[in-house]
């Protein structure tokens, strides 16, 4: 019979659909959320949204099965049991803020500094810093310390701007594109479109990584380098452009550092400082008046290579000088790299040789008029077509600061900074380098029920705006900028429990944490935190740690270890700001901001954290939450602070539609119908500067008008880029007696070796211990293409692509080891040893096994069955790294973290193989105790679907 039933084509699919933005991963791409019945159908990319244009991944698609998830906290819980046995009792918020206030008020009013605020990948840090500077407390930071520090701090002190999120390739002119160690999620959406488009363009696409997957697989070329030695492999490239001067004379002279004097008088306390004038501006020698000027008068025609003799008799190098003679010299050559590398000679002659045909010889113009700084009008944009792109594979060494200032180095001796084709910052960006924000926390700016006089983090110009003691000690308990890590931007999120177990440089009260897992994959020494975490004074019986407060939305490893849970929603049922304050989500040419706005409402008994804090913030009575006669501010929540709360007369967290009638762009009075004009948005602004402005931000006269106007910097002064970073040799000259602020004397070598104001590369670290020979392979991991957070290892979708991990091994030595392809291994480092299960693989470099990151889960936690492969066969590679480096004679152990900057170096990783005899975890520390279900949660459904409503109990 046939069925004459008409066919509905289009059927209809929701109710309603909703803008909002994705917080599946970093990108914050526009989703549109289609919702029936309450409940979400589906979620498809916003085709309106700058950063992904519609385009979605699985991630992002996955969000539905992030708001399925049978991990959701459901309400507040409190600690019955010992710490680690997830032993809770439900209670009221009421309760729970009553306990927070209890513990925060009593430490406010006696040393601030007691609480340790920390939070994991937060997309609401300017919110949560401002409010750590409410509190007073300077122990704050996020997880950058963790994940990529040394490229932000490298890059701002160098350029005033730094990859990732902070500034992009100019996907359209490119000829040559150059990406090191991107992880295969690393600024999803944002780069497989750019890669997609420069691919179609024909540009060579070449990519830097020691393990040949996700990006690296679509590119023309792939060099698999030995893991922390990028910074060699660019400073070769360096010595063989200089050697062939194929460099940018012109671009050095009027945009670098490259002419300023540097005083040249060994021993002095201005040895190796820039000569400047009596107004204190650095001076240039004028070639034709053969005298020393300030490097911005007029008509001045600057020299690079003289030494030249000062008005007082001292003598002075241009910077320019200096770097030819560092980098000219055989220790930057090819062959003499290339063992350490694991690149050929040839293959680094050949890829110099690349780069300079695609920068002078494919130069791109672009004809559009601009006029710099000085006056000058140019009639076109001339550029050079080379792009680099760097992030955490670069940066998680403990050479990855001067590493990524190599590949700064690179870019400006081309002239490929903002020029069409290179890599170009994003709006607010570039900042003067580096930003002037410092941080604090001195003595004598923590003070019981006082804020703090400025933001807990900033950066640091010289050993006067150290945290530190009269006597030298560390004022943050993460020892963020201290003269063990004097540049540590972002904090050493990785050092806080330890540094608090062992009551060094102090003890804290209470440690609360944000959607950080810190007792499982955002630790290093996984075992060791846990057992601090759960330690107690012998004398008091009480826990070293007294107080542990979280807030997550998901059952994680880290809740079993609080005292005090705080449940949070998912980002599809709260406000949320993705602030300019924060981090950009713009594009090179326009500036953009988008909000969160609640797509759903909760069917638990959760709040969002932004909402608690700023609650909690009023019941601690801290100023900026606080009105004058005692009521709360902000009893909306974040929503109310998001469009009211001013950071800087007219500066706020959303930078669109501001003023009272919403017709203001970047500053202007708070404006009450912001979101409203948000979400007929499609919940993202975007502002284009004007085309005049497009590329050489840093010193085009157009953008830095548009810059100022906007509010993104106090003058429209150019940003001089900084091959040579003198606030670093400011540090060498404290090691060496000068200045007002000295180190202790156990720093002082550290300082003399790490603090080079030109970039230089030395081993990793842990390359340099005494047992380092005994462990003659590298390993890496990498959160996987489709997942992000540890979140995305507990998505009933995601699990289906990868749901366990495997150790990937180099086929060579899978020989040499007599591995078949399942077989497991042991794997041991200094700190320890697990078994893995391993995968041969032809894509790695051969001296490096590598794994995803956070696939391994503790058995019990994120509510999923005991028997998951996660946690039967996932594993870690962070049970093998130690947060701390041997001790090397002077009775001290250091973090393993880059010297400079702090940044947790977890790439170092040295470790050995071993065929195990069978295969399981039976004989590891991971076979642990499954953690309880806390009360309240649903034991989850045997399978967990779209649609399956309902569950076992
Ligand atoms: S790239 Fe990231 S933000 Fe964009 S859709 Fe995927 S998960 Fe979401």
């Amino acid at each position: 019979m046939p069925d004459d039933r008409p066919i509905d084509l289009s059927p209809k699919v929701s109710d309603e659909i909703r803008t909002t933005t994705c917080y599946m991963c970093a990108c914050r791409c526009g989703i549109r959320v289609h919702l029936k019945d309450g409940g979400i159908r589906y979620i498809e990319g916003n085709p309106d949204h700058p950063i992904n244009k519609g385009v979605l991944c699985a991630k992002g698609s996955a969000g539905i099965m992030h708001q399925e998830s049978p991990a959701k906290l459901r309400k507040p819980l409190k600690r019955v049991g010992p710490r680690g046995s997830g032993e809770f009792e439900e209670i009221e918020w009421d309760e729970a803020l009553g306990i927070a206030t209890g513990w925060l008020s009593a430490i406010r009013n006696e040393d601030p500094r007691k609480l340790a605020f920390f939070t994991g990948r937060d997309q609401s840090q300017s919110l949560t810093a401002w409010w750590a500077s409410q509190f007073g407390t300077p122990n704050f930071a996020a997880h950058g310390g963790f994940c990529s520090v040394n490229m932000a701090a490298g890059g701002l002190y160098s350029i005033g701007g730094s990859f990732w999120e902070f500034g992009e390739p100019d996907w359209e002119h490119s000829r040559f594109f150059m990406m090191f160690g991107v992880a295969e999620d690393h600024d999803s959406n944002p780069i497989k479109i750019g890669l997609s488009k420069l691919r179609a363009n024909g540009a060579k696409f070449v990519s830097v990584n020691p393990v040949r997957t996700g990006y690296s697989a679509i590119a023309d070329e792939w060099l698999p380098i030995t893991p922390g030695s990028d910074g060699l492999f660019a400073l070769s490239l360096v010595h063989e452009l200089l050697s062939a001067g194929k460099i940018d004379k012109k671009f050095l002279k009027s945009y670098t550092n490259a002419p300023w004097l540097v005083v040249d008088a060994p021993g002095s306390s201005s040895h190796g400082l820039f000569a400047r004038d009596a107004d204190g501006k650095p001076l240039v020698w004028d070639r034709n008046k053969a005298a020393a000027l300030p490097w911005d008068s007029d008509g001045v025609v600057p020299d690079l290579r003289e030494t030249v003799t000062l008005p007082d008799g001292r003598q002075a190098k241009p910077v320019f000088y200096l770097l030819a003679e560092k980098y000219l010299t055989a220790e930057y050559a090819p062959e003499a790299v290339a063992e350490r590398t694991g690149l050929t000679a040839d293959t680094i002659r050949r890829i110099a040789a690349e780069i300079a045909e695609a920068a002078f010889s494919e130069t791109v113009v672009i004809e559009q008029p601009w006029t710099d700084w000085r006056g000058v009008r140019h009639e076109r944009m001339v550029g050079r077509p080379v792009a680099l792109h760097a992030m955490r594979g670069i940066s998680a060494h403990s050479n990855g600061f001067h590493t990524c200032r190599a590949l700064h180095l690179l870019q400006m001796l081309l002239g490929a900074i903002d020029s069409p084709g290179s890599f170009r910052y994003k709006p607010p960006f570039p900042q003067s380098a580096p930003p002037p924000v410092k941080p604090a926390g001195k003595p004598g700016q923590v003070n019981p029920r006082q804020p703090l006089p400025g933001p807990p983090l900033g950066f640091v110009q010289g050993p006067e705006d150290l945290l530190v003691e009269p006597d030298g000690k560390p004022r943050r308990i993460d020892k963020a900028f201290s003269w063990e890590n004097p540049l540590s931007a972002h904090g050493l999120m990785h050092m806080v429990i330890t540094n608090a177990w062992k009551g060094d440089p102090y003890p804290v009260d209470t440690l609360f944490l944000y959607m950080a897992n810190m007792a499982w994959n955002s630790a290093m020494n996984t075992g060791g935190t846990v057992s601090m975490l759960t330690d107690k004074d012998p004398e008091t019986g009480e826990y070293r740690i007294p107080h542990v407060i979280y807030s997550d939305a998901f059952y994680s490893e880290t809740v079993p270890y609080a005292d005090l849970v705080l449940p949070d929603t998912t980002y599809l049922e709260r406000w949320d700001c993705i602030s300019l304050l924060d981090r950009p989500i713009g594009s090179a040419e326009a500036a953009a901001d988008a909000i969160r706005q609640p797509v759903l409402t909760p069917d638990r008994d959760v709040r969002p954290f932004q909402d608690v804090l700023i609650h909690l913030g009023y019941r601690l009575g801290l100023p900026g939450m606080t009105n004058e006669d005692g009521s709360e501010k902000f009893p909306e929540g974040y929503k109310q602070y998001i469009t009211q709360h001013q950071r800087k007369p007219g500066i706020g967290p959303l930078a669109g539609w501001r003023g009272e009638n919403g017709d203001a762009q970047g500053v202007g009075a708070p404006n009450p119908n912001q979101l409203d004009r948000y979400i007929e948005n499609g919940c993202f602004w975007r502002h284009e500067i004007p085309e005049e402005g497009h590329y050489f931000k840093f010193a085009n006269q157009a953008y830095l008008d548009w810059a100022k106007s906007m509010g993104f910097m106090a003058e429209a002064a150019p940003v001089v880029l900084q091959l040579y970073v003198e606030p670093l040799q400011k540090f060498r000259l404290a090691a060496d007696g000068h200045g007002d602020v000295l180190p202790p004397e156990r720093e002082r070598e550290r300082l003399r070796r790490y603090f080079d104001p030109l970039p230089f590369w030395y081993p990793p670290l842990e390359d340099e211990t005494r047992t380092a020979d005994d462990f003659p392979l590298h390993a890496v991991s990498q959160r996987p293409m489709a997942m992000y957070h540890s979140w995305g290892s507990q998505n009933a979708w995601l699990r289906q692509i990868h749901g366990h991990n495997v150790l990937f091994v180099p086929e060579s030595l899978a020989q040499e080891l007599d591995l078949k392809a399942d077989d497991w291994v042991w794997v041991e480092s200094r700190h320890g040893k697990i078994k893995a299960p391993t995968k041969i693989m032809q894509g790695v470099n051969a001296k490096t096994v590598w794994t995803w990151n956070a696939i391994g889960k503790r058995a019990g936690a994120w509510n999923l069955d005991k028997d998951a492969p996660e946690s039967t066969r996932g594993f870690l590679l962070n049970h093998l790294i130690d947060e701390l480096l041997p001790e090397q004679g002077s009775g001290y152990r250091y973090a393993a973290s880059d010297p400079v900057t702090g940044q947790a170096a977890w790439y170092d990783l040295r470790v050995r193989l071993k065929k195990a005899e069978k295969p399981g975890f039976e004989e590891t520390a991971l076979k642990r105790k499954a953690f309880k279900r806390p009360p309240g949660m649903p034991r989850a459904p045997e399978t967990v679907a779209y649609g399956k409503k309902g569950g076992r109990r």
